[in-house]
């Protein structure tokens, strides 16, 4: 006689079609659960959510929400769709405050109506703003300085007065530099405009750009280029999924830094990718980009401690390693 199996639990992944959402999705897949994605496509990508079912539609649209959650029973939600670029931030806020923050609220609001009552939510090392002190801890001022910081910390904060008052159970995932690629292969990083320094290095790597610039070589750091602390995009996943059974098993609402508690300069991260890829990066310096710490590193034992999470991808040439054969695979390069 056939053992009846229990379904698999249905997640919805806002963002479920971006570089950290759709590795979430894979991750989910294969760890038994039911994501169901919720993306508007504006950055993301259709074919890199996989087998799961796409929905294409915003959060911020109350009619696309509703049916959502009439057709599944979610037993949580992940929340990937942010914009996450802080020079735009501070040249175009309304942009921030509209998605980031305005549509945020609108999907707790459906979540609310359909009696949905865990979350987990990306936020940032840039809750914190300039460091007083380093490594940085939860519990060190949160202070942000552009726009961008401020959206992510001002739904944190509603995430605690919606714990408070309604009994919404969140865990916020304080990301500090996402980076790598699935150890798989299948997925990567491909913002448009890209942004972030490892994929533009190994762009530089592979001929697509002339060079890369070196964003300030001034700082008060060893070697003058700012330092940041990469965490693999496996790992982060990793760590959703131990914030998702930590709400289903009945845990409380918290917050997590996620980094390996290891700083890289600029130049470190550019001489890694040197050595990984065997080619030569020709690299231009230019002046600071505003808003930009000198040192970002993360103090990381809360997640260890209460989580268990353990970086598995900790090495920065295994990041830039994993990067590179994905922008290598790519097939329209
Ligand atoms: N950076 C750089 N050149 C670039 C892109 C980034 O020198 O073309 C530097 C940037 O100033 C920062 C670090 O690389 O010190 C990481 O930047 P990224 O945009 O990847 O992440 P962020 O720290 O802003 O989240």
């Amino acid at each position: 006689m056939a053992v009846p199996q229990e379904a698999p639990l249905s997640i919805l992944v806002v963002g479920g079609a971006g570089y950290i959402g759709a590795h979430m999705v894979k991750s989910l897949r294969c760890a038994g659960f039911c994501p169901v994605v919720l993306d508007d496509l504006s950055s993301g990508h259709a074919d890199a959510v996989g087998e799961a079912e796409l929905v294409v539609g915003s959060m911020a649209d109350p009619v696309t929400l509703e049916s959502l959650f009439l057709r599944h029973r979610f037993a949580a939600v992940m929340h990937f769709a942010s914009f996450i670029q802080v020079g735009e931030s501070v040249s175009d806020p309304a942009k921030y405050y509209r998605n980031n923050v305005a549509a945020t609220l609108a999907l707790l609001e459906a979540m609310r109506r359909a009696g949905v009552g865990r979350f987990i939510f990306s936020s940032t090392a840039a809750v914190y703003g300039d460091p007083v002190y380093s490594p940085i801890d939860e519990d060190h001022p949160r202070n942000p300085v552009n726009p961008y910081g401020r959206s992510k910390w001002m739904i944190e904060q509603v995430l605690a007065d919606y714990d408070r008052a309604y009994g919404l159970r969140s865990v916020c995932l304080r990301y500090f530099n996402a980076a790598g690629a699935d150890p798989d292969g299948r997925l990567g990083e491909c913002h448009e405009p890209e942004t972030h320094l490892i994929p533009l290095v190994l762009q530089a790597a592979k001929g697509r750009r002339d060079a890369i610039s070196v964003f300030g070589c001034d700082y008060d750091t060893p070697d003058g280029t700012c330092i940041r602390d990469y965490i693999h995009v496996s790992d982060l996943c990793d760590a959703h999924l131990r914030a998702l059974h930590r709400l289903l098993e009945g845990g409380g609402s918290a917050c997590f830094n996620l980094g390996n508690g290891q700083g890289f300069s600029v130049r470190e991260v550019i001489e890694a990718a040197r050595r990984v890829t065997g080619r030569d990066i020709p690299v231009c310096y230019a002046a600071r980009r505003a808003g930009d710490p000198p040192r970002l590193v993360a103090d990381a034992r809360r997640a260890r401690e209460v989580l268990g999470w353990q970086p598995r991808r900790p090495d920065l040439e295994t990041i830039v390693a994993d990067a590179w054969a994905w922008e290598c695979q790519y097939p329209w390069y």
